[in-house]
């Protein structure tokens, strides 16, 4: 299987398993995306682009790579409106970012 093809297949499985998530936000009506990973969440802003995963800071940012899977799952979600959506109220904004980022955290093992 090429990368190609091997990357897309990726994409399917994490789209047909429901780990893309839109995170909205009432009554403002924001929205943040995440991606369920291998390693944990991810917190993924397609506009920028950006995404946590330790491919996208050192294989995208770096120059080595195009795109996280992540990124490309979050791409493919809402072309095709494959995604879980969460309604969160303003006011849990502060621990919604705490458990995400703790997440995110966790996934780089360190202290
Ligand atoms: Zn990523």
């Amino acid at each position: 299987m090429d990368p190609a093809e091997r990357k897309r297949k990726v994409v399917e499985k994490i789209l047909n398993e429901g780990r893309v998530k839109r995170h909205k936000f009432l009554p403002s009506g924001r929205e943040i995306w995440s991606v369920v990973g291998t390693l944990g969440d991810q917190f993924v802003a397609e506009g920028q682009p950006f995404c946590t995963c330790g491919h996208f800071h050192f294989g995208v940012l770096g120059g080595k790579a195009a795109s996280c899977i992540h990124l490309d799952a979050v791409r493919v979600a809402k072309r095709d409106r494959s995604f879980e959506t969460l309604d969160i109220e303003d006011a849990d904004y502060g621990r919604f970012l705490f458990l995400l980022t703790r997440s995110i955290h966790a996934q780089f093992g360190s202290k």
